[in-house]
C-alpha cells in the first residue's frame, strides 16, 4: 500500500500547472479550435481529479477520461 501511494503521489507532482496543444478543447464553439493561429491552452484547476480549463472558453476537461 505504501508503494501504492508513492506512485500516486509522483504522479501528481509530474501533472503541469499548464498545457499546452496536448488537450484539444470538448467546446466545438472554441476559439482555439476555429482559429488555426491560437494555441490550445490548459489551465490546471483540479489537481485531484485532474481537470483543465481551457483559457479561451472556460470549458474543463478531465484528463482521467482521456
Ligand atoms: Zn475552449
Amino acid at each position: 500500500m505504501a508503494i501504492f501511494m508513492d506512485v500516486i503521489k509522483r504522479h501528481r507532482e509530474i501533472l503541469p500547472r499548464k498545457i499546452e496543444k496536448v488537450i484539444v478543447c470538448n467546446n466545438k464553439n472554441c476559439a482555439s479550435l476555429k482559429e488555426t493561429y491560437v494555441k490550445q491552452s490548459f489551465i490546471l484547476v483540479d489537481e485531484e481529479n485532474m481537470e483543465y480549463k481551457c483559457e479561451y472558453c472556460d470549458s474543463i476537461q478531465t484528463l482521467k477520461a482521456l
